[in-house]
């Protein structure tokens, strides 16, 4: 789950970690008074999830209170990249004698937890990454080690940042370790951290992603579920308490199993099609569930074929069937299924499917995952 820059901060201050004073605004008054009450000059930002919301007009100084009725008069409402902003934060202005970039993050190819700090800040990452990569440190996280403030001196000197700025950097870099573990968070991200003329060291910015698996351990989390952005179809599924993620591509996707599921899209992919999402209907699923799961891919106005692939283990193929048959009673599909169904009484449940004399134009059965996978992408990319 995304957290937007002033949860971000808020998060950030939870593990002593300096942030700006400010407060959340939805309209141009709320904006003055937070503008007020912080001391001007003032930064008024746009609160989307999107990156380089300063590039876009998103972020603009004020420096008294008709100066933020005109700033967050033009961003309320403005279109960054496809977000409109609701939100604002407005903070007390920093000055700033150096941009740098910090982050912790999980390294999935390395399964190591992996700090990346940098005295090129302000920028995108992707982009330094790219132009001048040895400007970036990337240091591997042993978790029974953690990370020290010692750790955060030996960093920040490797990464070439200047004397002043080591001590305050080493101590941010050991509290946003703290907050990206103990926070169980997938990113904690920093960009710009900066340095004050003053000598302080402090976020700018905060861009954190929380471990949707580590909810169980953070009631406090609600708040943010409530503000959360999702995708409609995401809204959908989450309601139908359905393990969906929404993608690009034309072929829905339906199997049980994470594994499975993800095996799925990769032979969607090995085909030459592409997938409309990812959807673990889990094990043991019932008819509801089957049926729960076609409306939230039939919502998808992208998909051109829905592409079932069941391998059944505790999930039973009869269930399956019934959950099919049940959905085309209910929900008139606006695309073709291509369905492969195997595994425990799968048999039966094919059987069940012959018996409601579905037309072929709406469901056809394959018996093995790559021919499935064929026909399924066939028919979305009209082949
Ligand atoms: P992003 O563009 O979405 O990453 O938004 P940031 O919060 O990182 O802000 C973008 C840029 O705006 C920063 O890199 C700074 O250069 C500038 N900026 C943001 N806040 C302040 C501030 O308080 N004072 C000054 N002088 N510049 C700021
Ligand atoms: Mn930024």
């Amino acid at each position: 789950m995304d957290l937007f820059e002033y949860q971000g901060k808020q998060y950030f201050a939870r593990y002593d970690i300096p942030v700006s004073a400010g407060g959340v605004a939805t309209t141009v008054d709320q904006a003055v008074d937070v503008a007020d009450a912080a001391g001007y000059p003032v930064v008024v930002k746009a609160q989307v999830q999107v990156g380089g919301r300063g590039k876009a007009g998103g972020i603009k100084l004020a420096n008294d209170a008709d100066e933020v009725r005109l700033h967050a008069g033009n961003i309320l409402g403005m279109d960054i990249k496809g977000h409109v902003v609701k939100v604002l934060w407005v903070e007390n202005a920093s000055d700033i004698a150096e941009e740098y970039y910090a982050s912790f993050t999980l390294d999935r190819g390395a399964k190591k937890h992996l700090l990346m700090l940098s005295k090129e800040g302000g920028v995108e990452i992707e982009t330094v990454a790219e132009t001048n990569p040895d400007a970036i440190l990337m240091r591997h996280i042993d978790p029974v080690d953690g990370f020290s403030e010692e750790d955060g001196r030996h960093a920040a000197m490797d990464a070439d940042l200047p004397p002043e700025a080591i001590d305050g950097t080493a101590s941010i870099l050991a509290k946003l370790y703290q907050c990206f573990t103990l926070g169980d968070c997938d990113l904690a991200e920093i960009n710009p951290l900066i340095l004050k003329p003053t000598g302080e060291i402090h976020a700018l910015d905060a861009k954190v992603s929380l471990d949707n698996n580590a909810a169980f351990r953070h009631p406090e989390w609600a708040e943010y579920r409530a503000t959360e952005e999702l995708d409609e179809r995401e809204q959908l599924a989450r309601e139908h308490d359905l393990q969906y993620i929404g993608l690009d591509g034309t072929v829905g996707i339906i199997a049980n199993g994470a594994g499975l599921a993800m095996s799925t899209l990769d032979v969607v992919n090995q085909v030459g099609g592409s997938a409309a999402n990812f959807l673990d209907i889990g094990g043991g699923a019932n008819a509801d569930v089957m049926t729960a799961a076609l409306e939230v891919i039939n919502f998808d106005d992208r998909v051109k074929s829905i592409f079932i692939n069941i391998f059944g283990g505790i999930t039973r193929g009869e269930e399956v069937a019934k959950g099919i048959v049940e959905a085309l009673s209910r929900v008139e599909l606006r695309a073709p299924i291509v369905i492969r169904l195997d595994g425990t009484n799968a048999a039966e449940g094919r059987q069940i499917l012959r018996d409601a004399g579905i037309p072929e134009s709406k469901l056809t059965s394959k018996p093995t995952m790559l021919e499935a996978a064929r026909a399924a992408v066939a028919i979305a990319t009209g082949n």
